[in-house]
Parts: C-alpha cells; structure tokens; sequence
C-alpha cells in the first residue's frame, strides 16, 4: 500500500451500528419517498403502476441490500486495518524492547511475570522460559518487596508511573545489581491496564564506582586527620626531645664550669657526679632514639638469658634513682627461669619500664618486679603505686611519642617513645605487653617472652 494510501486508511474509522441503521433508513425512507413521486409523476396506466410498485419494492430490496454490504464491507477493512496496525506497532514495541540494552521485563496485576527481555536474561541469568509465569519476587529483596507492591498497586489502580525508582535486584549467583527503573502501566486496545512495565537501567558499576571514591575520599580524609595530628605531634616531639636532650647539656656544663673553680675536693666529687648523671640521662635518650632505629632495621640476636641474672643487673643500675627519689623496690623473681631473647633488648625493656615506674611514682611509694614461667612463656611486670594511666589512654601510651600530657609546661619528662619502643621488642621477640592501671592508684606493666627449651 502506498504512503499516500496508508495516510487515508488512517484517518478512516469503522461505522458504529448506529450510523450503519441511520444510514439504511435513510437511503431507504429517501428511495421510498423519491421513487413514490416519480412513479406516480410519470406512469399514467394504473395496471403498469400496479406492476412497477412491485418491481420498485425488489429494486428496493437490492440497493439497501448492496448499500448493507458496502457498509459492512467498509467496517471490515477499517477493523481489520487497524488491528494490522496494531500488531505491527506491538510487533515494533516487542522488537524494540527485545533488543534494547537495558533488562526490561512486565509483570500481571498478581506480580506474575508476563515478559522478559534479552538484556534480562543475561543480567539475572534466568532464562525467559525459567521466569515466565514466575513471580517478580524472586528477583527482590525482601525488605524492598513491599515499597514495590505499592507501586505496582498504584500502576494498577489509577495508571502511575513511577520514574527514577532505585531497586537492588537479586541475581541467580546472589549478586546484588543496583537499577534505576521507570514503572508503567502497559494498556490493552480498550485502555485496561494488562501490564507494568520496568524499565530497569544497570547502575551497579556506576553505584560501585561511587562506592569506591566515597570510602577513597573518606580515607583519604582520615591520613588528612591522621597528618594534621602526626604534624601537631612531630612539634611537639622535637619540642620534647630537643628539651630532653638540652636539659642535662646544661646541667652537665653547669656543674663542670663550677668544678673549674672549685678546690673542696668533695664538692668537686659531688659537682661530677651532677654532670655525669646528667650525661648518662642523655645517654639513655640516645639509646631509646638509637633502638628504635635498630628495630626499624631488624637487628636480634637470640640467645638463652638467665632472667633472674638479667634483672639483678639492671635493678642494680637503679639504686641511686631510687634512693634519689625516696622509693622502695620489692623482687619477687622465680628461680632458674631462662627466657630465648636478646638480652640487650630485654634489658631496654626493663629500663624503660622500671624508668616509668620511677619517674610517675609518689614520694614514699614503691615498685614490685616479679618474673615466672608462664605456659612456654617468661612473663616479667613491674609494678608500681604511682599516678596512674587513665582507661582511655592505656592503648595510646603504646604509640610513638604519644605522652598522657604531651604539653610544654608538662610536669615528667620524656619523648614518648619508651613503650613504643618496649611493644615492638616484645611483639618482635613473639611476646604481648600488657598494662592494668588505676588513675591514682597506680600501674602494671607485663611483658612476656619466649621461655629457654631445656635443650637451648
Ligand atoms: P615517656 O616516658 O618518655 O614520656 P613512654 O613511651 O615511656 O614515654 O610513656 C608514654 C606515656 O605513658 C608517658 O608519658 C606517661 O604519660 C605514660 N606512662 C608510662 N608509664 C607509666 C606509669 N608507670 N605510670 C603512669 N603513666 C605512665
């Protein structure tokens, strides 16, 4: 049919049974009327007439009868025109949703699945002949079915769409696809809603995507914090150290400028030992500094270590720290314990602690060193009845240059890096530090260390 026709048969439409009566009665009532006149114009001879009137009623007969089928005729080909149209704009509708990029798919007023589209297949790995007649749900999460049914009682009931809906469909595997779908009612030749159509587009990569740069940027944010905090800290702890470092400086060259001028022996005696002790705090802050660059190059010898040897050594070193600061230490170490360890950095370990236990105790308070076996493990705490750690802060205290008061004016001194340096020897050697403390009340440090095989 040509372009030009089909224009035509378009704008034709079929006769109602209304139209079709009032048609025949018209072209009926007008013969009747017309063909009466003539024949009563034009034939005199009332035999002739008599027999005409016969002849005009069949006439009558054949031209509503041919009027009839031209009319009948008519409504067949504009019916069955437009239902050709019909199929082949449904046929275009099928073709287009079949091909499309997107998983489109309908379902009934019940949810049942009525079709399902290439892209569907392949995305929710179902095949149509697998969903067809299946219900929709399958391919929702529970707690999304109900916002959906709604919707779709909607679609149904008063003709809405729906644009713009997020759905988080389930896929045969278990995967998760995210979609932004447009619901809408599919209507039949009499405007009755047969279908909702989803019109679905895959999001998930873009959704992923998005995912992605959100935890990237909020990571990102975090090192932000993390850097602004490390920068506050770095003042701080070049603060603090250029301090600790200065302080027995001066106190060392104090004391040796007066030895210069001083003839009292004993004072001399006494003014030395000033600066020595001085300089061998400045010696401990080196060792600290120097350690935690050997543990950063991972330098260990291990070696079988008699522990209640270990600790009469270096408690030793403590006395006049002790008596300094008007503090009692109590031993309680097991004997013929032997631990598998570098004693160079067990040894660090205690100094560190015992220093701390020392260094934040009160006047008149004490600290209990204790060592035993325990499991495969040499466990060594040293206690003390001094300030305290506040709960909050009993982790922190194992960070690099992380200090309880880190502030200028701060009351103890130190650089921070003691316990950090005392976890990563202990966890190096396969052991744990531990602390219980009660602000106030006071402190216990453990440490555990691999215990010696009697065979080592
Ligand atoms: P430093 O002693 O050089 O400041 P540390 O790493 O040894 O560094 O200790 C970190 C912080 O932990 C200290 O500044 C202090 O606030 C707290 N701390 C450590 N040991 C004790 C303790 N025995 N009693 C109270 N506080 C302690």
């Amino acid at each position: 049919m040509s372009g030009h026709k089909l224009g035509i048969m378009k704008s034709l439409k079929a006769l109602s049974p209304i139209k079709i009566t009032a048609i025949y009665m018209l072209v009926g009532g007008l013969w009747i009327l017309l063909s009466d006149r003539l024949l009563v114009a034009f034939v005199r001879d009332p035999e002739v007439l008599t027999h005409m009137q016969t002849l005009k009623g069949w006439i009558y007969v054949a031209v509503t009868a041919v009027l009839l089928y031209l009319l009948i005729s008519y409504n067949t080909m504009v019916i069955r025109h437009s239902e050709q149209a019909m199929r082949e704009s449904e046929e275009r509708y099928r073709q287009t949703v079949e091909n499309s990029p997107n998983p489109i798919f309908s379902v009934d007023r019940e949810g049942v699945i009525q079709s399902w589209n290439k892209a569907c297949e392949n995305i929710f790995q179902y095949s149509r002949k697998e969903v067809i007649g299946a219900k929709y749900h399958m391919l929702l999460n529970p707690e999304e079915r109900r916002t959906i049914e709604g919707m779709l009682n909607q679609v149904f009931e008063e003709k809405r769409s729906f644009s713009n809906v997020e759905i988080s469909y389930r896929c045969r595997d278990g995967t998760e696809r995210f979609m932004v779908s447009r619901l809408y009612p599919l209507l039949d030749y009499e405007g009755w809603v047969k279908a909702c159509v989803f019109a679905n587009t895959d999001v998930t990569e873009r959704k992923r995507a998005e995912e992605e740069l959100k935890r990237a940027y909020e990571k990102l944010q975090r090192a932000h914090e993390e850097l602004k905090t490390l920068d506050e800290m770095k003042s701080n702890i070049i603060a603090n150290v250029s301090h600790e470092l200065r302080t027995p400086i001066t106190i060392a060259k104090g004391a040796i400028e007066l030895v210069m001028d001083e003839k009292d022996q004993k004072k001399r005696k006494e003014l030395l030992k000033i600066a020595l002790n001085a300089l061998l705090r400045q010696n401990f802050i080196v060792e600290d500094l120097l350690q935690a660059a050997r543990l950063e190059r991972g330098e260990m010898k291990l070696e079988k270590v008699d522990m209640a040897n270990l600790i009469n050594r270096v408690t030793e070193e403590f006395r006049p720290m002790l008596m300094k600061n008007n503090i009692q230490m109590e031993k309680n170490v097991e004997e013929g314990l032997f631990a598998t360890a570098d004693p160079n950095q067990i040894e660090h370990v205690l100094r560190n602690l015992i220093t701390n236990a020392i260094k934040f105790n009160k006047p008149g308070g004490s600290v209990i060193i204790e060592a035993q076996k325990r499991g495969d493990m040499v466990e060594v705490c040293v206690s003390d009845t001094g300030i305290g750690i506040p709960e909050d802060q009993q982790e922190k205290i194992f960070e690099r240059f992380y200090q309880v008061d880190s502030s200028p004016s701060r009351r103890y001194g130190g650089t921070g890096m003691g316990l950090a340096i005392v976890k990563e020897i202990v966890e190096a050697h396969g052991g744990k530090v531990t602390v219980e403390s009660r602000p106030g009340e006071g402190s216990r440090f453990c440490f555990t260390v691999p215990a010696a095989r009697w065979e080592e």
